[in-house]
């Protein structure tokens, strides 16, 4: 694999294609949390589930007093013995209680007694004439339950059928209460503080300081513009890459002109409901009055800001609602109040033309990737707090880290801090910035991944067919160093490092895709066959033969013409307008201009690697044996391969073919 021109930062470890995401704890549950219905203790419930069980269960265990029992025989027995005085019937069980004449209870130790009936009623016709023979006096009794229970077996599932729902819209209202508030949740909208951070936080960018020290001047002594009548601009747009410092700049205007800060992000004004964002803006903006002279930042606007009536599918009310609210707020209030809106975004292009037109955005502040002397100054400020060692030369790391935003260098200081600790060292040192470098630009050493002998030495001669080809190649970067250590996605690794450029010849692109061939071509040209090890650089070669194509215009036969890159839909551009604008034969002929520049490159690779096939062969087994080795040894390699070489050459010339 090549990395030319400089690669992307690697993605965040655990967050790798395929890679499984560890199962995070979950956000408490907002509703949950509050038990049982608003306002109820958490053990209601368990506590009204106990006693009406208890209710249900227990009298079960209680001693009924129904006396003695007695089997039927016993009964009628005790009839015949003229034991009994009365009886009652109970009319919907047939059991049978009675009493003991007086004389009778003495001897039975229990006043009463109690049966189970024969017969539906509970006697037999027989049993009945002999009651009535002995002068039993019999009652009937159709027992009405106890009401409580009769009550409460009916309405114990009313009881929870309405406790539920009384539950359920508990609920329903503490979120609708969310709801309806959510438009005012000031808290949560924004954040409004006064900050410390100065234009001496910021590294570099001399130029956009100055252009942005207007604000703050006009936010110290709005009285002097006001005296002369000139207009300073209401709103300013911060335009970059992500990382280079936009809300920081945001921040230290603040800082320096000391007046407040309401920041808020793009996202925060959308929400599920039409309207709700509209009514931010408009508390924003109230806000800010209320302040007296405030900066408002709104950073990332893009993401309400894009252009109306644009992107896939409909239902885009609720940000166009926003959008107009912050149109309207904007020509609403008088530059004389003292507030000044910054925005920020990395999508300018997408931002709707209403935003950018005088009065509103009228003033675009470009900041860019840093060059060398800014990522110098960065450096600088974030090694301030740290102990270096005497061998870190920050130079050296400025202009070995082309393409690195503030950001990225912010976080490779820490990185390197975050090294020397695993060291147990005391100081930072020049190791640990190598080693963080290597991490944030080629990802994390995969220690696990073991090649086979074979693979290794495939992938020796891959890179050392990229590297040959970066150190002898006219117009390729110089070579930084080259590895075959596994690292993030790739199995090894050749490093150049582009020189700061603006603008790029022909010539350039047509060595970055021979570079690109140079490792496929190498295995070809050792092992005579092919493998899946090279997808990324072919990828890499095809996207800038189809750029040369199709941008730049610099293929001959398709000749002056440039057709913009694929328009990514969603992010704001009209299907409509994203079309194809050219005929079935342009395509035809654009895509035969690729592969023409494609075949003749790699036809190139293979020429200057036949050339250079003693160095080849040096490269690779440097690598093998140490793994690294630098751009400079590899020069030193190739010229010793040419010196090796040459004598053969003029004694044979026409070997080669
Ligand atoms: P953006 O908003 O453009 O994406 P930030 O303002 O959030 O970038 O910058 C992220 C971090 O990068 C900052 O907190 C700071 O640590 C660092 N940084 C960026 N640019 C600079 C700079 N010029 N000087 C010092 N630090 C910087
Ligand atoms: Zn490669
Ligand atoms: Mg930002």
């Amino acid at each position: 694999m090549s990395n030319l021109p400089p690669p992307p930062p690697p993605p965040p470890p655990g967050r790798s294609p395929g890679g499984r995401q560890q199962p995070g704890p979950k956000p408490p549950d907002r509703t949950g949390k509050r038990g049982f219905g608003a306002g109820w203790p958490k053990w209601t419930l368990p506590v009204m589930i106990a006693v009406v069980v208890a209710m249900i269960v227990l009298p079960q265990f209680w001693p009924s007093d129904s006396g003695t029992k007695l089997t039927y025989t016993e009964f009628v027995a005790d009839v015949k013995a003229g034991k009994v005085e009365s009886i009652t019937i109970n009319n919907s069980t047939g059991t049978i209680s009675g009493k003991y004449t007086t004389a009778a209870s003495e001897a039975a130790g229990n006043k009463t007694f109690a049966t189970t009936g024969g017969g539906d009623r509970g006697l037999s016709i027989s049993d009945e004439a002999l009651l009535n023979e002995k002068g039993v006096d019999i009652s009937f009794n159709t027992p009405t339950q106890n009401w409580f229970w009769s009550w409460a077996g009916l309405l114990l599932p009313f009881v929870f059928l309405i406790g539920f729902f009384v539950w359920m819209q508990r609920r329903a209202m503490g979120q609708a209460g969310s709801i309806m508030s959510v438009g005012k949740s000031r808290a949560k909208t924004y954040d409004a503080d006064k900050p410390s951070t100065t234009f001496a936080d910021i590294a570099g960018y001399e130029g956009v300081k100055e252009e942005i020290k207007e604000v703050v001047d006009f936010l110290r002594m709005p009285e002097r513009f006001r005296e002369i009548g000139a207009r300073v601009p209401k709103g300013m747009l911060l335009v970059g890459p992500p990382g280079t410092g936009k809300t920081l700049f945001a921040r230290a205007v603040a800082g320096e002109a000391g007046v407040g800060f309401l920041s808020v992000t793009g996202s925060d004004f959308m929400e599920m409901f039409v309207g709700v964002g509209a009514s931010r803006v408009r508390d924003l903006f109230q806000q800010a009055r209320k302040m007296g002279r405030a900066i408002i930042f709104v950073d990332e606007i893009d993401s309400i800001g894009r252009k109306r009536g644009a992107g896939l599918g409909g239902g885009h009310d609720e940000r166009e609602q926003t959008l107009n609210q912050m149109l309207a707020e904007m020509d609403g209030f008088e530059t004389s109040e003292g507030i000044v809106i910054l925005a920020a975004t990395n999508r300018p292009d997408v931002l709707d033309p209403a935003l950018l037109r005088p009065g509103r955005f009228d003033r675009q502040i470009v900041v860019p990737l840093p060059e060398s002397g800014e990522r110098l100054a960065i450096l600088n400020v974030h090694s301030r707090d740290k102990r270096m060692g005497p061998d870190v030369d920050l130079n050296v790391m400025a202009k070995a880290t082309p393409g690195m935003s503030g950001a990225d260098l912010a976080n490779l200081v820490n990185e390197a801090a975050l090294f020397a600790v695993r060291r147990s060292s005391t100081q930072i040192e020049r190791i640990d910035f190598e080693n963080a470098r290597d991490r944030v630009v080629l990802g994390a050493r995969r220690e696990s991944l073991v090649l086979t002998g074979e693979e290794k030495r495939a992938t020796a001669y891959h890179e050392g067919g990229h590297a040959v080809l970066t150190a002898v190649l006219p117009h390729a970067d110089p070579l930084h160093k080259v590895t075959i250590l596994p690292r993030g996605m790739a199995l090894g690794v050749t490093w150049s490092l582009p020189e700061e450029r603006h603008t790029y010849s022909k010539e350039y692109f047509e060595d970055v895709i021979c570079r690109a061939m140079g490792g496929r071509v190498a295995e070809k040209i050792v092992f005579g066959h092919l493998n899946s090890g090279a997808a990324n650089d072919l990828e890499q070669a095809t996207g800038i033969a189809r750029r040369m194509v199709r941008e730049w215009g610099m293929s001959e036969r398709v000749g002056p013409m440039a057709w913009h890159g694929q328009q990514q839909v969603f992010l704001g551009e009209d299907l409509m307008t994203s079309g194809r604008e050219y005929s079935d034969e342009t395509a035809r002929m654009m895509d035969e201009e690729i592969a023409r520049i494609l075949l003749q490159q790699e036809e190139r690779a293979h020429e200057t690697l036949m050339k250079h096939r003693t160095a080849l062969d040096l490269v690779a087994e440097a690598l093998l044996e140490k793994e690294t080795i630098d751009g400079d040894e590899v020069n030193l390699l190739v010229q010793a391969g040419l010196d090796q070489t040459m004598p053969h050459r003029s004694e044979t010339t026409t070997t080669v073919g």
